[in-house]
């Protein structure tokens, strides 16, 4: 099949209705493509999913929005405005932390409060550690935002060009080759800030003692601002659905993809399980991707795509459920913790086990800002790390029981008492999310940042076959909702330089098609 002489004659296919695939398909159908977004699930989201419980709906994905730029940018560029559409408001209390019934402490959006904070818990030397360390975070923040974040597909010596020299300066101060963990040691002697600030590492589905010091710019992002999304996250999901519907995009639901076909060299479009084809001058794959590396998707996809060589990323023992909560304070985001957090990254990522000593963070989903929530029974995600291990085997029931009593026990220490149903409980686990996200073995962030290189190890959104691009978060820039959202943003950017440069290229008489390298 010949590529289209007129862009906007295109025809668009969007494997995957995940947070990247809805950004590409918005701002394709904005500028007048022909977008069919083709989803195997029953709704948009992806892991931005709805969990229903009884009679409640609980977000059973992300909780955390940040980066609230990269949506009103997005909502920008289709002639829209976020707020028109998504309610948002910002938290002054980040997460409340505990490591024990009297031990706990509170991150706010101020780093003054915090800063106080920091000093009434650990002292005025880990308060001065913690504002030391804001002010880098910053600093390699402002460096990475435009030459990697917003860059296609960045390489060690384009982001130094990019960064110029006061960047570098910057990213040198901040140890690029040392360790999230080894760095954080320069800041804080107290063992628990260490840990807190440690685990933003897990953000991005990485073990703090292996990923680079570069992700201490998480902690910049959190800073910026988190906003709670008024009916839930996948509020978001649903709001960029019904914009890209209204830009005139197509959605089918319970379409799950088989096959990416190819013709003469290039994307021709794909096949349904159903087996109806869809004819298509370009595909995104919103997909993760290893399932197109590893024949999912068909021979044309596998061959078009590098089998990614770094190790998987975290995936997760998920408890959705509606229980009274009482003993503890909750905030809206909690995280209590371990005693001893390199056990549970040697469990998860050097053994392969369920971890024995897990962190657990909890999101109270009807708590505001301040805390306050429903007197009876309340909407809960409890969230434990697991190994991405899926589809190789489910683990068994007394491992599961035991990861639950260790999780569940670890709330008790601190005080918080949870009255568990077993009919209001949904538990997911890493075969789980395998079966929602196949080939990923649970993986929630595609392959773990660990090393200083692995940040380059990303596919962009390009491929080896003309027509397919890859958006995503197991893509440049990565995981999380904003980066997703970015990766496909970047997605929908090349395909129309693409199409616009083989349009003038056909114009001027020109030999060669579409290229996307
Ligand atoms: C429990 C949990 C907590 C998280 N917490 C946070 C948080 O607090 N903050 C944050 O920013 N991020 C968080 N994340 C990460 C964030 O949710 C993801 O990085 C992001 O949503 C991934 O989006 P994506 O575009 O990669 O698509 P995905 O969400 O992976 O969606 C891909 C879509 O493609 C569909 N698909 C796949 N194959 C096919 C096929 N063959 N045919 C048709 N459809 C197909 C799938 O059904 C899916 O809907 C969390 C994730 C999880 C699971």
């Amino acid at each position: 099949m010949a590529s289209t002489t007129n862009p906007a004659d295109a025809r668009v296919v969007v494997i995957g209705a995940g947070i990247a695939g809805l950004a590409a398909a918005v701002l394709l159908a904005a500028r007048g493509l022909d977008v069919t977004v083709l989803e195997r699930a029953p709704a948009p989201g992806g892991k931005m999913r709805e969990v229903p419980v009884g009679d409640a709906r609980i977000d059973g994905g992300p909780t955390v929005f940040t980066m609230r730029w990269v949506f009103e940018e997005l909502f920008a560029e289709a002639g829209a405005s976020l707020d028109e559409h998504v309610g948002l408001r910002p938290v002054s209390v980040l997460a409340r932390h505990a490591w024990g019934e009297r031990e706990r402490l509170d991150l706010f959006a101020d780093i003054g409060a915090s800063a106080d904070a920091i000093g009434r818990f650990a002292g005025a030397a880990e308060a001065r550690g913690y504002r030391e360390f804001c002010e880098r975070a910053r600093k390699i923040y402002r460096t990475l935002e435009e030459p990697f974040i917003r860059a296609a597909r960045p390489t060690p010596l384009s982001l130094a060009a990019g960064a110029g020299l006061r960047g570098l300066s910057d990213m040198w101060g901040v140890s690029p080759f040392a360790t999230l963990w080894k760095e954080l040691g320069k800041h804080f002697r107290d063992a628990r800030l260490r840990q807190l600030f440690g685990r933003y590492a897990t953000y991005c589905g990485s073990s703090p003692f292996q990923a680079p010091a570069t992700l201490m710019l998480v902690a910049h992002v959190e800073q910026a601002g988190v906003w709670l999304v008024d009916g839930g996250m996948h509020r978001l999901a649903l709001a960029l659905a019904g914009l890209a519907e209204a830009k005139g995009a197509r959605f089918r639901y319970g379409a799950g993809v088989r096959e990416i076909e190819a013709q003469d060299g290039r994307v021709s479009g794909v096949v349904l399980r159903s087996g109806e084809r869809i004819g298509a001058e370009a595909v995104i794959a919103n997909a993760d991707l290893e399932a197109l590396a590893g024949g999912l998707l068909g021979a044309a996809a596998q061959g078009a795509v590098e089998r990614p060589a770094a190790e998987r990323s975290l995936s997760a023992m998920t408890w959705c459920l509606e229980a009274r909560a009482s003993g503890f304070p909750l905030a809206r985001h909690t995280v209590f913790f371990s005693r001893d957090y390199e056990a549970e990254f040697r469990d998860i990522f050097g053994r392969g086990r369920l971890p024995s000593a897990p962190t657990v963070y909890v999101c109270a989903q009807d708590r505001n800002d301040a805390g306050a929530g429903p007197d009876g029974p309340e909407r809960l995600l409890v969230l434990t790390n697991a190994p991405a291990l899926g589809d190789r085997r489910a683990f068994t029931a007394e491992e599961t029981a035991s990861c639950e009593r260790n999780s569940f026990d670890l709330l008790r220490r601190c005080g918080l008492q949870v009255e568990r149903r077993p009919e209001a409980t949904v538990l997911t686990t890493p075969l789980g999310f395998e079966r929602l996200f196949p080939a990923t073995g649970g993986a929630l962030y595609g392959r773990a940042l660990h090393g200083w290189a692995s940040s380059f190890g990303r596919p962009g959104a390009a491929t080896r076959l003309p027509g397919l691009y890859l958006a995503g978060g197991s893509v440049h820039p990565g995981p999380g909702v904003p980066m997703a959202a970015m990766s496909g943003r970047l997605a929908a950017a090349q395909l129309l330089g693409h199409l616009d440069s083989t349009a003038r290229s056909r114009r001027t008489a020109m030999p060669g098609g579409m290229s996307t390298r």
